[in-house]
């Protein structure tokens, strides 16, 4: 395994895992925002079933109410009439407390079903809102969601495919090479640096001579003392005008 060849070797894999690194984003993100509408569809229907179900209940009470006020006022009727009959003073006195408890008791009724018929047009408000908000986002939903689920399979297979390739290419690496490669790639996100001029490519520090000088003998890989990304010498662009760093793009399938 000569130099030359561990170098084009590790520039694919370089490039192999940039792709691979920017298909997982995508597939992440995909699979993030399909997951983020469905569970804002899924809150939404929650509130649905709950603001349903309290309306409901604010509904049965308010029935209940109503009811009641009617008793009530039949009640109401019954001591006015008990008044008309009344023949002594004390009688009529007691007769016309009765009715006044009996319409304070009445009024307050009222009053509860006032309030209860702003919750209830306050909470009809809010499910026509959420129902709204409901619709928006289950029709967004409805329109993306294949295109999202065959987008997402497709990064899946280009993902599966790209991972043997690398499989392959790795088999070209001597095996202390490349755990070298992963250990920094791990930490750092890349592992692979070059000099031209004597920077390095990926932190642009000034190496120092002695270094420079040994990488540009090229018998062996050295490591940038600032970043520790491995580091090799680079020729300038090839006589076609291409740029070594394009190599890795061209590969067929
Ligand atoms: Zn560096």
């Amino acid at each position: 395994m000569t130099m030359k060849f561990q170098i084009e070797a590790l520039e694919e894999l370089a490039a192999l895992d940039a792709k691979l690194r920017d298909l997982t984003d995508r597939f992440t993100q995909d699979q993030k925002t399909l997951n983020d509408k469905k569970a804002a569809a899924r809150s939404l229907e929650d509130r649905l079933t709950r603001g349903r179900q309290s309306l409901g209940e604010m509904e049965k009470a308010r029935g209940d109410l109503v009811g009641e006020l009617r008793q009530m006022s039949i009640q109401v009727e019954r001591s006015r009439e008990k008044l008309a009959r009344c023949r002594t003073e004390r009688e009529a006195n007691a007769a016309q407390r009765e009715v006044e408890e009996l319409r304070k008791l009445y009024r307050d009724r009222e009053i509860e079903l006032e309030k209860l018929d702003g919750l209830i047009q306050q909470g009809r408000g809010e499910f026509d809102q959420v129902t709204e908000q409901h619709g928006a986002v289950s029709g967004d939903l409805g329109s993306s969601e294949s295109d999202s689920i065959s987008r997402i399979a497709t990064s899946e297979e280009e993902l599966a495919r790209k991972q043997a390739e690398r499989e392959l290419l790795v088999q070209k690496i001597k095996p202390d090479l490349y755990r070298r490669y992963e250990m920094i790639r791990k930490r750092k996100g890349t592992a692979l640096a070059w000099t031209r001029d004597g920077t390095c490519s990926a932190c642009h520090i000034r190496l120092q001579p002695m270094l420079f000088q040994k990488l540009l003998r090229a018998d062996e890989f050295g490591q940038c003392p600032s970043c520790n990304r491995i580091l090799y010498y680079r020729p300038a662009a090839q006589p076609d005008g291409t740029q070594p760093e394009a190599e890795g793009q061209s590969e067929s399938p």
